[in-house]
């Protein structure tokens, strides 16, 4: 399980598929890849191979776009295919979200959502945590890096996270306890990852998150490290 991320100049496409063939080692059951051109979002999900990914993503969606994910998963809630496979949609259409780890009070949070409204495609505990945050966002009125942080609080579990909001498309925002990741620091140009493999070509300059450490990765800005459990983030 690995995830991946680009956002900056470049095509964010090969960055990403290449990031996760490096981490195939970590293991993995099914792969996904969303790529974001400023306007629409475009996702491609298989259960296989990153080759499988590949094929699938070259014959289906536009490969540009300079802000991406991408996830290799080891299925925890809901078996390998690909409609449980990675990048997830918050209801909405606006959030995509890749996970690494465990969300062990997914069920009661999922049916919470499910009495105010909320659907769900997958059977992950992902796509739970995705609406959280965006019931979140909304109820409050906060950005997502705040939203974030209030679900994170709700949540019991282990996890890698990297999440954006299609109406923020110069921002990504990170969250980690348990799963690796590290974010990559360019020029103009940030890269996440479970390790440093799939960004080391482009720069040694890395942050390692601690557990219960998020970041808001945003272009043109340095990265905000915060702690989840810290109420003070605006
Ligand atoms: N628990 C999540 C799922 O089953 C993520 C698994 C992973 O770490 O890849 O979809």
């Amino acid at each position: 399980c690995g995830i991946v991320g680009y956002i900056g100049h470049r095509d964010a496409y090969p960055v990403i598929i290449k990031g996760l063939q490096r981490l195939e080692y970590r293991g993995y059951d099914s792969a996904g890849v969303t790529l974001f051109d400023g306007e629409d979002i475009h996702l491609a999900k298989t259960k296989g191979k990153v080759e499988d990914l590949k094929s699938k993503v070259e014959t289906s969606i536009p490969t540009n776009g300079k802000l991406g994910l991408g996830h290799t998963r080891w299925a925890t809630h809901g078996i390998p295919n690909d409609v449980n496979s990675h990048p997830h949609y918050s209801n909405s259409g606006d959030l995509v979200i890749i996970h690494n780890g465990i969300i062990e009070n997914y069920e009661s949070i999922k049916q919470a959502l499910i009495k105010r409204g909320y659907t769900f495609e997958s059977d992950t505990d992902t796509e739970v945590l995705v609406n959280l945050i965006e019931e979140v966002k909304n109820k409050e009125d906060v950005k997502l890096g705040k939203a974030v942080q209030i679900a994170l609080n709700q949540v019991v579990g282990a996890y890698a996270i990297a999440v954006f909001d299609k109406n923020k498309p110069d921002e990504i925002v990170v969250a980690k306890l348990g799963s690796p990741l590290a974010i990559g620091i360019g020029e103009n140009e940030y890269f996440i990852a479970s390790d440093a493999s799939p960004f080391i070509e482009f720069t040694n300059n890395a942050v390692y998150l601690e557990d219960e450490e998020m970041a808001i990765v945003r272009i043109g800005k340095e990265i905000k490290l915060r702690k989840i459990k810290d109420d003070a983030i605006a």
